[in-house]
């Protein structure tokens, strides 16, 4: 059998394109998810931003019904981890960690993004023993501790802010003075008592013993160096697009990609390939909203509902 759709990813445009296929009619469609589905939204501590939601609840929370939701209308869930994504004439093969393949007339990807890394000496030594990037993880480890945060835009001051809640002291290491965050998140982090701004500072190295990390040295652009002691070291710089389900046998990308790796589409979702639509994330200028995800999830889903009906009629 070929699939009407397959789904790849499972985050919040993945879960859309699941319940917008289904209900607008595609008869077999199934979502490819390594692990549970949600996304990475359900590392976050709180969400304030999604419409509609006005207590204070967890990324988890809010994505807790959406599987069940998109179950009632049939889409089916394949909890593994996708290879890669081939076309050939007019079908798609999805290739599958565990070595079977299964093939679909439409393919929607919305595989997110990951956690970067900072680059500084430690951090692949100690990652998982002091080095982390999941405050709503790992962020208990620490309570009644001290603890440093790195990084300037929205994910590192949210995470800081929850941590402090935790936390004895939450070192804030900035590689500048300004922000990339919102304002009123900034002005919140900087009403925060036990938050210390350590900016105009770039971490050179975090250390430890065999127990796990016990400080960080950090250099201020002035040039000077400071330790600061703290048993753990939550790094948030960004995120890279995961686009390795769309790299082919012979290095090249299926569709179009920018010189960031970011998947390039137009308004309707739809990639340089006929069939094939990117969302969230991982599509080019993307806004990294759980909403807006979401959104692209929708307007691919329509866009393959109209490629299926009339390839096939
Ligand atoms: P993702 O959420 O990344 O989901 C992609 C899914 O694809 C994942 O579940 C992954 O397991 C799966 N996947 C990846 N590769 C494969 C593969 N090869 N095979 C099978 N499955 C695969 N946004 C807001 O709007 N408000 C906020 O307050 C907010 N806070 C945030 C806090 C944190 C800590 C973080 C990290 C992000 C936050 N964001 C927030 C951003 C938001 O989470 C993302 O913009 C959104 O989740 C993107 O959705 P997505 O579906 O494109 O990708
Ligand atoms: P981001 O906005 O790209 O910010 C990354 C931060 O890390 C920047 O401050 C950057 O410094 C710093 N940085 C990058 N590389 C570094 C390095 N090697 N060493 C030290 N510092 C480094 O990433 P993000 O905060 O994860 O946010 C990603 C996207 O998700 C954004 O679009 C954001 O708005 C969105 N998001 C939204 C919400 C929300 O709406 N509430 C919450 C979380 C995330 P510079 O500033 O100097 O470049």
């Amino acid at each position: 059998m070929i699939l009407d759709c397959a789904i790849v990813g499972g985050g919040p445009a993945g879960l859309t394109a699941g319940l917008y296929t289904t209900r607008g009619g595609l008869e077999n469609v199934t979502m490819y998810e390594k692990g549970m589905p949600g996304g990475q939204i359900t590392q976050s501590s709180e969400i304030e931003n999604y419409p509609g939601v006005t207590g204070e609840i967890t990324g988890m929370d809010l994505m807790m019904p959406w599987p069940e939701q998109c179950q009632k209308f049939g889409l089916k869930h394949d909890m593994v981890e996708v290879t890669r994504i081939t076309k050939e004439g007019d079908v798609f093969t999805i290739h599958k960690g565990d070595g079977s393949s299964d093939q679909a007339h439409s393919v929607i990807v919305g595989t997110g993004s990951s956690p970067r890394r900072a680059g500084f000496k430690g951090e692949d030594e100690f990652f998982g023993k002091g080095v982390s990037t999941c405050a709503t993880c790992d962020g208990f480890f620490y309570k009644g501790k001290e603890v440093a945060v790195i990084g300037g835009g929205d994910t590192a001051l949210e995470e800081a802010l929850y941590l402090a809640k935790i936390c004895a002291k939450v070192y804030l290491i900035h590689r500048r003075d300004t922000f990339r965050a919102a304002p009123n998140t900034v002005k919140r982090v900087e009403n925060t008592e036990n938050i210390e701004l350590v900016v105009n500072s770039t971490p050179d190295e975090v250390y430890g013993d065999a127990m796990g990390v016990t400080g960080v040295r950090v250099i201020n652009t002035n040039g000077e160096t400071r330790e600061i002691e703290v048993p753990g070291v939550f790094t948030f710089v960004g995120n890279d697009v995961n686009n390795q389900v769309l790299i082919q046998e012979d290095g090249s990308f299926l569709c179009d990609v920018n010189e960031q790796g970011q998947v390039m589409v137009n308004l309707s979702m739809k990639t340089s390939v006929p069939g094939l639509f990117a969302t969230g994330d991982m599509r080019v200028e993307a806004p990294k909203q759980v909403v807006s995800a979401a959104g692209d999830g929708a307007v691919a889903a329509l866009s393959a509902i109209s490629y299926v009906d009339e390839l096939l009629n």
